[in-house]
């Protein structure tokens, strides 16, 4: 089934192409990764399909709708949810407001004259105890350690409901045993219909936990396949070794 399709896509910082005319899709229902030594784009594509930065051209369609140049609340709207390489959470805000206001900004909701429904905070406390964090939701988001803070991230992109998640480095500086349980959240939320998108560096995550795997260097895609395929590509080590 189709799913998230790029066309073409390019972008240049100055003098610096960090994507160069990419075309690739990722299969709808599936985990998918993309891995690529640093530099080789990843965060501008992430960034370009979430719509946090304009592409110079290119197309985006996603389940066969258009998103080129749409502002990144259009892209969510359209299904897309997505976490940070450095975690997006409110420090100083507890757990559970900090799931709350992912459902409807605080401003919004001060000028709109209403608190948050029971519906809405028993949904946040629902994934508050599918990410193992139901424990901590009085604590000041900043008392989190920092593989739980990317649990409630996570937690946030799921109150908005997406069908598809982009990841960016959720095993990054997260100790061994919350890695296993993110992953195993991962597993269990597309084993439930979730199609993710995952930039990682971890390559034993990846290719535990992928099913599809698009490499890319110098902005630019050189592989694409299961892990078994990418393990073995003489591209691909070739653009990690550097020969
Ligand atoms: P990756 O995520 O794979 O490490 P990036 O997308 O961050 O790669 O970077 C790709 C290239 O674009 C790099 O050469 C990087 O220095 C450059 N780049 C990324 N963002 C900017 C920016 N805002 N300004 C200038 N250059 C940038």
């Amino acid at each position: 089934m189709s799913g998230l399709e790029i066309t073409g896509l390019s972008k240049s910082f100055g003098g610096v192409c960090a994507l160069d005319d990419v075309s690739v899709a990722f299969p709808h229902g599936k985990i998918n990764a993309l891995i690529g030594p640093n530099g080789s784009g990843k965060t501008t594509f992430f960034n370009c399909v979430t719509g946090m930065i304009r592409a110079d051209s290119g197309r985006i369609t996603y389940r066969g709708q258009d998103l080129t140049g749409r502002p990144p609340h259009r892209i969510a709207r359209a299904g897309i949810g997505r976490s940070f390489q450095l975690c997006r959470v409110f420090p100083r805000m507890t757990v559970l407001d900090n799931l709350l206001c992912a459902v409807q900004p605080r401003t919004l909701r001060a000028k709109a004259g209403r608190s948050h429904s029971r519906a809405e905070t028993e949904r946040a406390r629902h994934w508050l105890t599918r990410m193992g964090i139901d424990h901590l939701e009085r604590a000041e988001a900043q008392n989190l350690s920092w593989g739980q803070q990317k649990l409630l991230e996570l937690a946030g992109v799921l109150m908005s409901e997406p069908e598809t998640i982009l990841l960016d480095e959720p095993a990054g500086g997260v100790n061994p045993a919350l890695i296993d349980r993110i992953c195993a959240l991962v597993s269990e939320l597309n084993a439930e219909g979730r199609t993710f998108l995952v930039v990682e560096h971890n390559m034993d995550l990846v290719m535990s936990l992928s099913h599809h795997i698009v490499v890319f260097d110098r902005g630019w895609p050189i592989a694409e396949g299961p892990p078994s395929a990418i393990r073995s590509d003489e591209k691909v080590l070739g653009a990690y070794l550097g020969v």
